[in-house]
């Protein structure tokens, strides 16, 4: 069992006993040990093995015993009891953006509201308006909350996914019987959102496996149709898997169709006839025969086509760009050479610059751009003029002392609500490059905002623009905004876009960004680290970069540092 998921039990534990109305010293004690667990350096699961458990400082005696039970048997009686001991729409009403433990007590014991449902009933009654710590603005805000949440539901970030994806991935690897194993679906595809974990696997006894999962200690669910495919989740979780079992020679083919999506397999079954070919579930077929594929390349010679790489496999036109053999060579992670957008201890990042340094030169980049935030944003401990300089001078002195890395220096200025930038003309030509981006006021007309950014792009000091729709993936939905005006503007005064490579983020969106390359307008692929580990996220970012079809030469993080130099230079021109 994964620290991660010992860490998520503990931590609705904690919730549970919120909602019940506990002694909150209670449930903070089950907070801190999930948040201590999960970002333990070593394997809990193999400390419990060990006995070591209580040396850990923050893990008492009674967590010790209710964390070994889990780690040796799967799951915790304590758990499974408590869990029946509230209304099971309560966890789910906790996904209501801004609705906590406590409210949901409060609705409980003076309206007995028990489920999203009755919550959004009640709403629409107004039955909060008289209620103590509630009112209009609340029940408004829950409204929309609820609205949000169905069109979500049952979504996951990508991080969040790929990590449980490679989980299960590992714990099935350990059945014998399986020879080859492959996360498909939407993660190898790289979509923003993840709805199931799609697997498959390749075995001489499909069957068997496919008994030996249900019967595994910690599955539920278990649907399946006998022979080679089952959904699953572990308890832990309400991610759910689809596992599909094929004989091994089976198994390239396989890797292709549940790769999907459904609208590119649909496209290439209409295909496949006029090949005079039958394209299914089970394979390719010419009559009655099938058709042997060795890899996925196979798939697509059969059907006159050059490989289309998964990403690219939505069911828009990649199907007739691959007739043409012209599909192009997509931006891979080892083509990045640096990294802009990185927050410090000067605003709200958690690392100092020097230790930004030692990460991003052990990762092979020869460059980062350090961009904290402006003045405005007090929330965000913005920099003043005065810690401007105190950077500047940091940064100064490190550069003088690495001679093969460079530390650009950068600032995420905001966009003041009537377009204007958070400092004036004379600081902003004190920094390499300039961020602009919205944080405040998202509530304006579609127009007012487009308006608003592009007066900021007009500045001839703004390098890149940042998130560009401001949307927080299952958190907030993007503000009004002309995405094609912005990327006009964007050719028009020389401005680069942000790919904020942050899985909440991934602003701009994907579908945008084969157009924004064919206008000519470059992409940044920004990590917005605020943290050493936020450096990471620039991985997922390329992901997302190679779904908008952007090759090496679209990112500017692909440019020698001589490259990026020059182009600073002569943007500030
Ligand atoms: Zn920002
Ligand atoms: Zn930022």
């Amino acid at each position: 069992m994964s620290n991660r998921e010992i860490s998520s039990i503990l931590e609705e534990i904690g919730t549970i006993l919120e909602l019940k109305g506990e002694n909150i010293f209670k449930s903070r004690a089950y907070y801190n040990a999930a948040r201590i667990i999960r970002y333990y350096p070593e394997s809990i699961a193999e400390i419990v093995r060990k006995g070591k458990l209580s040396e850990i400082k923050g893990i008492g005696e009674a967590l010790t015993k209710k964390i070994t039970e889990l780690v040796n048997t799967g799951s915790l009686k304590y758990y499974e009891k408590i869990k029946n001991s509230v209304p099971p729409g309560f966890l789910n009403m906790l996904k209501i953006p801004g609705l906590g433990p406590r409210k949901i007590k409060i609705l409980y014991d003076k309206l007995n509201i028990a489920s999203i449902s009755e919550l959004e009933y009640a709403c629409k009654e107004n039955r909060l308006l008289a209620l103590q710590g509630f009112g209009k603005k609340s029940q408004d805000n829950i409204l929309s909350g609820i609205k949000f949440l169905k069109k979500y539901y049952r979504k996951h970030l990508f991080n969040e996914a790929i990590i449980e994806a490679e989980n299960v991935k590992e714990k099935l690897s350990s059945i014998k019987d399986i020879i080859r194993l492959e996360i498909v679906g939407s993660i190898r595809r790289k979509k923003e959102l993840i709805r199931n974990i799609n697997i498959v696997a390749s075995s001489n006894d499909p069957e068997k496996i496919i008994r030996h999962i249900i019967t595994t200690e910690g599955v539920k669910g278990g649907f399946t149709d006998g022979k080679s495919k089952i959904i699953y989740s572990y308890f832990f979780t309400d991610i759910s898997i689809h596992l599909y079992v094929v004989p091994d020679d089976k198994f390239p083919y396989a890797l292709y169709y549940y790769t999907g999506s459904s609208n590119h397999i649909k496209l290439m079954e209409k295909r496949a006839e006029k090949f005079n070919l039958k394209l299914n579930e089970d394979g390719i077929f010419r009559g009655d025969s099938l058709t042997v594929i060795k890899d996925e390349n196979d798939v697509f010679q059969n059907l006159g086509l050059s490989y289309i790489p998964p990403e690219l496999r939505e069911g828009l036109d990649e199907i007739e760009i691959a007739e043409k053999g012209e599909i192009p060579e997509l931006i891979k992670n080892e083509d990045i050479k640096g990294i802009f957008h990185i927050h410090t201890i000067y605003s709200d990042g958690s690392s100092s610059i020097p230790e930004l340094i030692e990460v991003a030169s052990k990762k092979g980049y020869e460059y980062i751009g350090i961009a904290d935030h402006s003045k405005s944003a007090f929330y965000a401990n913005g920099l003043t003029e005065e810690k401007i300089n105190q950077q500047h001078k940091e940064i100064d002195n490190l550069n003088n002392k690495n001679n093969n890395f460079k530390v650009f220096k950068g600032i995420e200025c905001d966009i003041l609500p009537d377009g204007s930038l958070d400092y004036s003309d004379d600081i902003l030509e004190g920094f390499d490059f300039v961020i602009a981006a919205v944080h405040t006021h998202f509530k304006m007309s579609e127009r007012g905002m487009t308006k608003r950014v592009i007066r900021a792009m007009k500045n001839k000091f703004v390098t890149m623009l940042a998130h560009p729709t401001g949307r927080l993936l299952l958190g907030r939905e993007r503000y009004s905004i002309n995405m094609k005006k912005i990327i006009k503007a964007a050719k028009d005064y020389n401005v680069i876009i942000e790919l904020n490579a942050n899985p909440y983020r991934f602003d701009i969106d994907w579908r945008l960004l084969k157009y924004t390359k064919t206008k000519g307008v470059k992409i940044a692929i920004n990590p917005d680290a605020h943290s050493l580990e936020g450096i990471y996220d620039v991985n997922y970012g390329v992901g997302i970069a190679r779904k908008g079809w952007l090759e090496s030469k679209d990112a500017i993080n692909t440019y020698t540092l001589n490259e990026v130099q020059n182009l600073f230079k002569e943007m500030k021109k």
